[in-house]
């Protein structure tokens, strides 16, 4: 694409190939001794739309792609339910890989993989991020200096902010999973997605 300048300027698809070809090959932190796949995320290079998860899981690794497990399922159903498609919105995770065990990402993980995710937010700019659990949450309310008090206290509302030079709004919701054990999570999932379906319908004027 040429831009006024007359300069070669790369486009979104390309810049987010080149970062999905680099997580490919990382081996910033010690997950890469016991991945089989890292994932930089699915979906539309212009999503206004960004969902991110905590980091991939087992069948995540195996096939190389997000959300493609049990709670992915489910997160399908919610995505269904608030009138999206994966090829419309943009998923992906806090971690690029995945945790042996599927166990919690620690926070030098988080802290060695997040550049990742700030240069795909920085590329997609997204005018809505939906945050999938704690983990996801609290990196996106740190950047956008945000206090954070759990999942709990700060899912289901709609904070107008700034993260990376963006002007975004951030939707806090549980992780897909949780709503998978807890049929107190499933329904209050269920209601927090019917609230972003309202939130879109009211800013489609601006997502067009
Ligand atoms: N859980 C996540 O947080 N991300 C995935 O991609 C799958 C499960
Ligand atoms: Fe690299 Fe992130 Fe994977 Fe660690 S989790 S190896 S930083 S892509």
């Amino acid at each position: 694409m040429w831009n006024p300048f007359g300069v070669l300027s790369l486009s979104k698809r390309t810049i987010l190939e080149d970062v999905a070809s680099e997580v490919k090959v990382c081996t910033k932190c010690a997950l890469w001794k016991t991945r089989k796949n890292a994932v930089l995320g699915e979906g539309s290079p212009h999503a206004q739309v960004m969902f991110v998860g905590e980091a991939l899981g087992y069948w995540e690794d195996v096939k190389g792609r997000p959300f493609v497990g049990a709670a992915g399922k489910f997160l399908d159903m919610l995505l269904a339910e608030a009138g999206l498609s994966r090829g419309e919105v943009f998923i992906c995770n806090v971690l690029k890989c995945r945790p042996p065990g599927n166990r919690e990402p620690l926070p030098s993980e988080i802290q060695t993989c997040t550049p990742y995710l700030d240069r795909q937010i920085k590329v997609i700019e997204p005018k809505l991020i939906v945050t999938l659990g704690n983990h996801s949450t609290a990196y996106i309310f740190s950047k956008a200096g945000l206090p954070f008090n759990g999942i709990t206290q700060t899912r289901g509302k709609f904070y107008q902010v700034n993260v990376l030079c963006l002007a975004v709004t951030v939707f806090p919701t549980f992780h897909p999973a949780a709503g998978l054990y807890s049929t107190k999570y499933k329904q209050l999932l269920t209601e927090d997605f019917k609230l972003l379906k309202t939130k879109i319908r009211e800013m489609e004027p601006i997502l067009g």
